[in-house]
């Protein structure tokens, strides 16, 4: 039995253990009614509340928290209804000729008491996404939201409050020291959501109790635009995906690669783009969104003045103002190799373009650096697209858009090494919270036991053509 009495949360985790089993038995009935409860409450009951916590905390206009948050969520919950059945049931496996009289499957079986820590740029989403997950493989879960956010989280508190008994869903609100707490007890399986440096914190404390991990981190996702590129569909699509959220999501450009023969029309195309979005004001425009705190107003605004420094020509933007904290869509380049902004996750709405001499070349650049979250292409040549994919590695791909890989249920999400460990979303989302239990079934008479000791000259002959043929 678990000795950490002196947890604060310890109370908490061992109702949720003590009611585990119970929950897991859960028909598939019963979990889409849970599934439905949580659905009508954001989607009815509090969604108008959701849209006004998003907009006190992170400036979020209506659309961006409809489109965002609540239909990520909404159509995360639909998905999981639709096909919890055949996700839940039984895989029959084939089983080796070695094994005759045997037969195997693999049963879907909840991970247990979870735990799922998540950040403040899609609050609702990226807390409410993997809880979706979890309760359609069973589970009960502890939720620690972002401290960033406190008007979302209150609001999330209250949301699962109204829908869950605290021994199956309960949300901890609190800053790292809850999360430290939290931390120290033994969950079956921790899915954590933000920066690759707390979770490299995460994952040393799921190692303690071999916990096992869900990573969703960070990190600086390139967007590479070749010469044959259509410029203006590219910049159409680069400063709506780079500048939503004000530049604060994990799949948002970091920084774009591009072919040095078309930077100056990419750049033309990038300004007329951004004018049109935001009305030339990007200050007045209900479009565009502001900086979650002052900390990271602070980050960004020491990115900038380290740019400007070392000469960097700004081309749109770079206007701050920390008592609203805004800082304006912001397109620099001639960065020097040590500038700040090429080297930390960007996080924000400032795009940095980079121009390369050949496409090895800036290959050779992604290769350099960690394996990211994201890569971007943008070209009309196959030949380009298949040499960037396949001499690179990375979590997600989109040729010729940007982001809107996230958004599709049926392809897993996550990255790679710093960017993630593990993957989530609809059936990737369920099999990370859920155990693949192996399972054998000795029908009749097994074959292997024609192998058991004593050991004999014909049973080791038998055992080599068992070697040779099976
Ligand atoms: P963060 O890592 O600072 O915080 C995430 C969560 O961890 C918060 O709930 C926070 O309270 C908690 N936390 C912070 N420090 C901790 C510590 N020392 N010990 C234990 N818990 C701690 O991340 P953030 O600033 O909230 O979010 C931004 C980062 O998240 C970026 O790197 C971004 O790329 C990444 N992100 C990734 C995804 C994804 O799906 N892969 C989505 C959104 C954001």
């Amino acid at each position: 039995m678990i000795k950490n009495t002196e947890n604060p949360y310890y109370n908490l985790f061992l109702k949720q253990k003590n009611n585990q089993l119970k929950v897991a038995k859960a028909s598939r009935n019963q979990r889409v009614k849970k599934l439905n409860a949580l659905q009508r409450a954001i989607e009815i009951t509090y969604r108008n509340n959701i849209k006004e916590a998003l907009k006190k905390d992170l400036g979020k206009p209506s659309i961006e928290s409809e489109m965002t948050e609540v239909y990520q969520i909404i159509g995360e919950i639909k998905h999981a209804k639709a096909n919890l059945h055949k996700w839940r049931r039984d895989k029959k496996v084939k089983t080796p000729l070695s094994m005759l009289g045997a037969s195997s499957y693999i049963k879907y079986e909840p991970k247990g008491v979870c735990l799922i820590i998540s950040p403040w740029n899609f609050p609702f989403n990226l807390t409410f996404g993997p809880l979706v997950s979890a309760i359609a493989a069973g589970n009960t879960a502890i939720i620690k939201p972002s401290e960033m956010t406190p008007n979302s989280s209150a609001l999330m508190k209250q949301i699962v409050a109204s829908v869950f008994d605290e021994d199956e869903v309960a949300l901890v609100e609190g800053e790292i020291e809850t999360s430290t707490q939290l931390l120290k007890l033994p969950f079956n399986h921790i899915f954590f959501t933000g920066s690759p440096m707390v979770g490299k914190i995460v994952m040393k404390a799921a190692s303690e109790h071999l916990s096992s991990v869900t990573l969703e981190l960070g990190g600086k996702s390139p967007t590479i635009i070749d010469e044959t590129a259509n410029l203006k569909t590219a910049a159409k699509k680069i400063m709506w995906g780079k500048f939503m959220n004000c530049g604060q999501i994990c799949v948002s450009p970091d920084y774009v690669l591009i072919d040095k023969s078309v930077k100056e029309k990419f750049i033309s195309e990038c300004k007329g783009w951004l004018d049109k979005y935001y009305d030339k004001d990007p200050k007045q425009s209900d479009a565009y969104g502001r900086i979650v705190t002052s900390k990271h107003f602070n980050r960004l605004a020491n990115h900038l003045e380290d740019a400007k420094l070392k000469n960097a020509t700004i081309h749109y933007g770079a206007e701050t103002d920390e008592s609203t904290k805004y800082i304006s869509p912001t397109l620099i380049s001639d960065l020097k190799d040590d500038a700040s902004l090429l080297h930390e996750e960007i996080f924000g709405p400032i795009l940095p373009i980079v121009s390369y001499d050949t496409l090895e070349n800036a290959i050779a650049y992604i290769n350099s650096k960690e394996r990211p979250l994201a890569l971007y292409v943008y070209s009309k040549s196959r030949t380009n697209t298949n040499k960037v994919i396949s001499n690179t590695r990375a979590g997600s791909t989109c040729i010729n858009n940007n982001v809107i890989q996230y958004a599709n249920h049926h392809l897993p999400f996550g990255g790679i090494n710093n960017s993630g460990i593990g993957k989530s979303h609809g059936y990737y989302g369920f099999k990370a919270f859920s155990n693949e239990r192996s399972v054998v079934k000795q029908n009749t008479y097994g074959i292997t036991e024609l192998l058991f000791p004593p050991y004999t000259n014909l049973k080791e002959k038998l055992a080599k053509l068992t070697v040779k043929w099976f």
